[in-house]
Formats: C-alpha cells, sequence, structure tokens
C-alpha cells in the first residue's frame, strides 16, 4: 500500500459543526481510507454522543467541563469505546495524540488557536478550516508549521481553490514560480444587492441566510458583511507568502469558481465545482490522490452564465478593514478579529445593528495600535486587549441607545 492511500487517522476539532459534520460525512464514504480517532466540540455533549456512537473514536474532548461529565457519563451507559477529555488542555491533549497524522481545524473564532497550533508543533496534517489562527497568528503559526514539520492544507474553499491551481510544490515565493496575482471570490452575501438604506434594520436572520452556502451563523453574518473575504485576504497572504497587493477580490454571486491564479504569461487558472465544502474537505484529506465527495456534477449548461463585479467598499467596509489590519500588521489583524468576535455575538443576540459591527471593527483598530506579534502569549494579549475595547464601546453603544 503506498503512503498515500494508508489509513489516516483523524481528530475533528469542531466536530459538531458545519464542516465537522461535512468532514464526517466525506470520511464516512471511505472507511478503508479515514479513520476517526478523536471527536471534539465545545458543549453541545448530546449531537457529539451521536457522532461518537457512530464512529466510535478512542478519544472525544469538550471545552465545558460539566458537559463533559455528562458526556462520559452517557458514553459509560452505552458502553462506548471512548475516553472523555475536557477543558483547553483535553483539546491539545487529541490534537497532538501520537496516533493520529491529521487534525482538521474546524472550531470557530479565536478559541481554534491553541489546539491548532498544538497540532502544528507536533507535526501533524493539518486540514484548516479555521482561518481565524491564521489572522490571530499568522506569523506564530507558520513558524510553528514548519518548526514541527507539520503540513498545512487549506479547506476554506477559496483556499483550496488556490491550493489547487498553484504549481505542485509551490512553497511560498509567487515571483519564484511566476504567479503574478491570486484572485479570491467571494459570493457577496444576502446583501449584494439590497438598498444600502435597509441595511441598518437587518436581522439575524437575513443575515444567516446566506444565499449559496450554509454554514455557522458566525461564519454566515462575516459573509454578510464581508469580514469573511477580509479574513481570507490575510488568510491567502499566510498561507501562499502572496503581498497584499498580489491579492485581489472579485464578487461572483454563482459560487462555482472559487478562486483563481493569475500567472506572468497571461493563463489565469481557475478551480469550479458546486458550492459544497465536502469538495475541498475531500480533496485535503485525500491529497496528493482524489475520492469521491458525494457531491453532484457541475452541469455549466443549466448554470448557463456567471457573473463577476469588483466589490462595492461603501456596502462593505469590513473588506477594506481587514486590508488595513493586514497593511498595519503585527497585533492589528487580531484586534479586528477579536472587535469582529465580540460584535459578531453582540448582533446575534440582537445588541446591536448590523452597521455597527463595522463601525465597532473601525474603532478598535484606530484605539489599538499595531504591537509586534512574536508569541502565542502576544497573539493572545492582543486578541484580549481587542475584545475588551469591543466590549466597552459595545456598554457604551448599549448606554446611548
Ligand atoms: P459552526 O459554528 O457550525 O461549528 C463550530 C464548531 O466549533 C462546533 O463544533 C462547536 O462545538 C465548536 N466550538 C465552538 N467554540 C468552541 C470552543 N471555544 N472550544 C472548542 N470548540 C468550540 O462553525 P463552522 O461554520 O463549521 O465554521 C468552523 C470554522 O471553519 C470557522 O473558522 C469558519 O470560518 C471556517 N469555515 C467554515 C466554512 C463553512 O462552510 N461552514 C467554510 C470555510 C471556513
Ligand atoms: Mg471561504
Amino acid at each position: 500500500m503506498s503512503s498515500a492511500q494508508a489509513l489516516r487517522r483523524i481528530t475533528i476539532l469542531g466536530a459538531t459543526g458545519s464542516i465537522g459534520a461535512s468532514t464526517l460525512d466525506v470520511i464516512a464514504r471511505h472507511p478503508q481510507r479515514f479513520a476517526v480517532a478523536a471527536l471534539c466540540a465545545n458543549r453541545q455533549w448530546q449531537p457529539l454522543l451521536e457522532q461518537i456512537a457512530r464512529f466510535r473514536p478512542a478519544y472525544t474532548a469538550l471545552l465545558d467541563a460539566q458537559a463533559a461529565g455528562e458526556l462520559a457519563a452517557a458514553v459509560r451507559r452505552e458502553g462506548l469505546p471512548t475516553s472523555v477529555l475536557c477543558g483547553p488542555q483535553g483539546l491539545c491533549e487529541v490534537a497532538t495524540l501520537p496516533e493520529v497524522d491529521t487534525v482538521v481545524a474546524a472550531i470557530v473564532g479565536a478559541a481554534g488557536l491553541a489546539p491548532t497550533l498544538a497540532a502544528a508543533r507536533a507535526g501533524k496534517t493539518i486540514l484548516l478550516a479555521n482561518k481565524e489562527t491564521l489572522v490571530l497568528s499568522g506569523s506564530v503559526f507558520i513558524a510553528a508549521v514548519s518548526a514541527g514539520g507539520a503540513t498545512l492544507l487549506p479547506i476554506d474553499s477559496e483556499h483550496n481553490a488556490i491550493f489547487q491551481c498553484l504549481p505542485p510544490g509551490y512553497a511560498g515565493s509567487p515571483e519564484e514560480r511566476g504567479v503574478r496575482r491570486i484572485l479570491l471570490t467571494a459570493s457577496g452575501g444576502p446583501f449584494r444587492v439590497t438598498p444600502l438604506s435597509a441595511l441598518a434594520r437587518a436581522t439575524p436572520e437575513e443575515a444567516c441566510a446566506h444565499p449559496r452556502w450554509r454554514m455557522g451563523r458566525k461564519i454566515s453574518v462575516d459573509s454578510a458583511t464581508m469580514m469573511n473575504k477580509g479574513l481570507e485576504v490575510i488568510e491567502a497572504h499566510w498561507l501562499f507568502g502572496a503581498r497584499r497587493e498580489q491579492i485581489d477580490v472579485v464578487i461572483h454571486p454563482e459560487s462555482i469558481v472559487h478562486s483563481l491564479v493569475e500567472y506572468v504569461d497571461g493563463s489565469v487558472l481557475a478551480q469550479l465545482g458546486n458550492p459544497d465544502m465536502r469538495t475541498p474537505i475531500a480533496q485535503a484529506l485525500a491529497w496528493p490522490s482524489r475520492v469521491a465527495a458525494g457531491v453532484s456534477p457541475l452541469e455549466l449548461a443549466q448554470i448557463g452564465a456567471l457573473h463577476f463585479a469588483a466589490p462595492d467598499p461603501a456596502r462593505f467596509p469590513c473588506l477594506g478593514l481587514a486590508c488595513a489590519a493586514l497593511d498595519a500588521g503585527g497585533s492589528a489583524p487580531a484586534t479586528l478579529n477579536a472587535a469582529n468576535e465580540v460584535a459578531v455575538a453582540a448582533f446575534l443576540d440582537r445588541g446591536i445593528g448590523f452597521l455597527d459591527i463595522a463601525a465597532v471593527c473601525a474603532e478598535a483598530l484606530a484605539r489599538l495600535p499595531a504591537r509586534p506579534v512574536s508569541s502565542l502569549d502576544d497573539a493572545l494579549e492582543a486578541d484580549r486587549a481587542g475584545r475588551a475595547v469591543a466590549r466597552e464601546l459595545l456598554g457604551r453603544q448599549a448606554v446611548s441607545a
């Protein structure tokens, strides 16, 4: 058996989420290729128990200790062969198990950083969905991947598309391989053509009703503000060693072209497919070979036309904020990410309006000058400071409302 076809033992961080479910769907199609070693989540133990009963991993971990206690009792009751761990330490432990070769990083938000970094240091193959890890600590994380001998494979659909369009063995130097530009596509989200005057009253339900992708609530709101694309510009910078001016964003409402790479000779390579996260997940799980993902074939004749447009900066100020944070460097992207997480949670709780998300992010960036980030502690400190400022801004807003 070649190493490409050896059984891959997999830990899924964020198993109960949207990416976690799509990953398990692909894994279940290929029991001879992929085995689940550990499944982790935040505190929702019942859906995790169902997954454990189906995939029978040796380990599971929940962040929340009380929920982990309830899960452990249920696992014993059902006679399942699974050890239950808990807390940040438990997540890091299952991300670094010696028998595990592949870790799917699919926790949402900054909470994904510590276990994903632990997996990098332990030399695992990391399938990265948690873009916040790179936004928060790009330089630290990339250094850990290289020091730990880890392999980093993007499963964010745009970055997976770029990975597929880059030459084999690409090592992070666009010029050396004739790459002129990376083009990230963006659907434009649910508010692409909504009258600007109506955006102030947009509800969480409207913001989460993405026209093309079914995703978790946080990334759905990020897609509506296009902060998601901004975070993806930062993600592309770290993954592919591209400078900001080498990365462009184009709106493509059909979400069929998942991203493109332009070469100096004028060739532009694109990856196309139906919008289904099982494609990038299967590509990365099986890489460098290919496996079926259960995704329906792309019928171009039925789709008929594909459209492209430049993003409107007045409609999507968060995209500009993210590019400015990347230019500022250091702690600025972490500040932005932290303020965004706090603001999006407040919006989902109906504490602030849709347009306040960008306002809070802009103000947090203005108040916290960029500082160098050279360790996990620096990144976590920038995250803490960004959250504190955002909460202060939200408190003031609640008072003035
Ligand atoms: P989701 O909200 O559906 O799921 C999040 C998962 O993380 C859940 O399993 C939850 O239990 C777990 N989790 C949340 N907070 C945690 C914590 N503090 N500690 C441990 N576990 C925690 O989110 P999602 O849509 O699957 O997105 C996950 C990540 O993948 C995000 O970083 C997102 O940006 C990225 N991503 C998602 C998609 C998509 O299609 N959903 C596409 C590209 C990238
Ligand atoms: Mg994406």
